[in-house]
């Protein structure tokens, strides 16, 4: 069965451009993501968020900080009548080159295991870099760009199936 898997920064949230978030406060929902969630609770089966939060890793936020912003992003996306299964999200630093640190395809593979009847040929992924884009392909699924960037997708076009301006426009579409 399909799964749908989310970027968080730039897809969720609004990206910190060269920062991170660190805390509740920093964690700003863009326009429409809980009404799509709850679109795609009707669609898949399985929601999953995988994010690179390499601020852990640099010793910029602890482990019960990023605890805290996703649980409380997890009651407003329930209470919106939404649902996420599971957050997988990377600590390492980009230096480590660690496998569940995307591209590498860690995390897909992690929630196959966890979820077993998800295939992941079957199932989408939904990101706002050329990164998210890799790893959605690498992983053989397909794959849709979403923020203020659509130039990605002319400079990868081989790394994207489609294009939306944000997430709310894919939930319509999807
Ligand atoms: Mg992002």
């Amino acid at each position: 069965m399909g799964a749908l898997f989310l970027d968080r920064d730039g897809v969720i949230n609004r990206r910190i451009i060269d920062g991170y978030v660190t805390r509740r406060e920093d964690f700003v929902l863009i326009d429409g993501v809980l009404e799509a969630i709850s679109i795609f609770a009707r669609h898949f089966d399985h929601i999953f968020m995988v994010t690179n939060q390499q601020g852990i890793g640099k010793g910029l936020m602890t482990e019960a900080d990023l605890a805290d912003i996703h649980g409380w992003f997890l009651k407003q996306v329930e209470a919106a009548g939404g649902r996420i299964d599971r957050i997988y999200h990377c600590p390492a630093l980009k230096a480590e080159h660690s496998f569940m640190r995307k591209p590498s395809i860690g995390m897909a593979i992690q929630a196959r295991h966890d979820f077993p009847g998800v295939v992941l040929k079957q199932s989408v992924m939904v990101g706002d870099t050329a990164s998210d884009m890799l790893f959605g392909r690498r992983a053989g699924m397909t794959t849709v760009l979403v923020g203020d960037e659509p130039e990605i997708g002319r400079k990868t076009p081989h790394l994207v199936d489609y294009y939306y301006p944000d997430l709310l426009s894919y939930a319509k579409n999807c």
